[in-house]
């Protein structure tokens, strides 16, 4: 099957041109003005940007948060994604108590014949006695790239010292591994005299994870990157401070640091509401919003991700007023990712249309490692393609389609993906999944019983 997408301005990586792009079976075969090639079926892209499928960096569905089960499965997470451009989902499997394969084959059933795009697993591990090190050696030679630390939530038991994250840099690092750490200082946080606080206010957040204890561990865990060349990736970064210390020190593409749509276009105030304990995230929304929003408008941050981590209602609402710290953290956004996206750049559509190219497919594909499969409009890579209009009728954002809190109430979205490709399929046709009983996902990565561990 051919298929041929016409007329539309063609965002290739850095720059943008009037370009047809030619689709064989499940890849891009060309991509420049084609003239009278042949074809199948002829998509009319006139008037809208032709972009390569999205990316959504870092989300998590399908899986319990503390005593909280998330609202999104892999269906409910992966079909918002598909329907707004989103081909590629990166989510996380969490180590706990077994063997991190166990962890992952999981992960596997929930999502395998479920998923309506592809999706892609960081890995969180919890242990590190020899056998799991050597298990995670294995993963990283089999194409595993990304390993998630935190330097908080010790009662969660995820919790990794510095100590234990130079030690991963050191042993890891050299094998390729892509380290994507939560930087937020657990001293710092102990630090906090939360009696001192009024925790049934759910703004008082602000002040039990404060700006330095992200800005503290990002320097610290910076310092540990270049002293071990390791390649660290700061997730979810809040505070323009922290940003800058990242911009700084970016070198050779080994530092890099993805925000979130929350931190730019949401502020403390919403947790100072009546209802503001429906906008708790970690880390917290913050004052210096505009600050940091101007940064990335200048091309700051690496990757602009989700961070989606969505509750029902009830969970959300289960909160007695008392200590907001027994409440479930996150927000959703999948759905909201590119149109949120867009706003950072919206007086300038073509600088807009760059951004989506570059901060929610390039570098997260290049971060994933799946940069030869994803994330640009080249020949040879999956024929991952969104058509996008800019300017089709205006609605309101709809982060996630399961029942949950809207995390950007009132905020009005014109981009219509008229067509969503995947690996070649078009799956999406105005904004509609053509097929919703038959999800066509694959994971990105092999099965771990395909390996072999000694
Ligand atoms: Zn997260």
């Amino acid at each position: 099957m051919r298929t041929l997408i016409r007329n539309g301005r063609a965002v290739i990586k850095d720059r943008i041109e009037d370009a047809d792009v030619l689709v064989e079976g499940a890849t891009i075969a060309a991509v420049g003005q084609l003239g009278a090639v042949t074809a199948d079926r002829v998509i009319d892209a006139a008037g809208c940007y032709v972009l390569p499928g999205l990316i959504d960096f870092h989300t998590h569905v399908d899986d319990q948060i503390g005593r909280f089960y998330l609202a999104d499965s892999y269906e409910s997470g992966t079909r918002a994604a598909l329907l707004n451009g989103i081909t590629t989902l990166c989510t996380f499997v969490t180590q706990g108590q077994g063997s991190l394969l166990e962890a992952m084959a999981a992960a596997r059933a929930k999502a395998e014949g479920r998923s309506h795009c592809d999706v892609l697993w960081h890995l969180t591990p919890t242990r590190f006695e020899p056998e799991e090190l050597r298990a995670l050696e294995t993963l990283l030679a089999a194409g595993y790239r990304t390993l998630k630390l935190y330097t908080t939530y010790k009662a969660a038991g995820i919790f990794a010292s510095y100590g234990r994250i130079e030690d991963l840099f050191r042993r890891l690092g050299p094998l390729g591994a892509q380290f994507m750490v939560h930087c937020e200082d657990d001293a710092v946080i102990a630090g906090v005299n939360a009696g001192a606080l009024d925790l049934a206010q759910a703004h008082s957040h602000t002040r039990l994870r404060p700006e330095q204890a992200e800005t503290v561990a990002i320097q610290r865990v910076v310092d540990l990157a270049l002293t071990y060349r390791a390649a660290l990736h700061v997730v979810h970064v809040s505070t323009a401070e922290g940003a800058r210390i990242l911009a700084r020190n970016r070198s050779q593409g080994r530092i890099s640091f993805e925000t979130c749509p929350q931190y730019l276009f949401l502020d403390d105030q919403w947790l100072a509401r009546e209802d503001g304990h429906r906008w708790l995230c970690s880390p917290p929304l913050r004052s210096c919003r505009a600050e940091l929003l101007e940064l990335v408008r200048n091309g700051a941050a690496d990757i602009i991700a989700t961070d989606h981590c969505a509750f029902r209602p009830e969970d959300k609402d289960s909160w007695d007023g008392r200590d907001l710290r027994s409440y479930p953290n996150g927000l959703p956004g999948i759905g909201a990712l590119p149109h949120v996206t867009w706003k950072i750049w919206e007086d300038d559509p073509d600088r807009a249309a760059l951004g989506l190219s570059t901060q929610l497919a390039l570098n997260p594909a290049f971060r994933a490692g799946v940069q030869d499969r994803k994330g640009a409009l080249a020949p040879g890579l999956d024929a991952d393609i969104a058509v996008l209009d800019p300017a089709g009728p205006e609605r309101p954002l709809r982060s996630t389609l399961v029942p949950a809190f809207e995390a950007f109430p009132g905020f009005t979205s014109k981009l219509l993906f008229r067509h969503v490709l995947l690996r070649g399929d078009p799956l999406v046709e105005n904004g509609r999944l053509l097929e919703p009983d038959r999800p066509q996902g694959l994971p990105l990565q092999p099965s771990p019983e395909t390996l072999s561990f000694h």
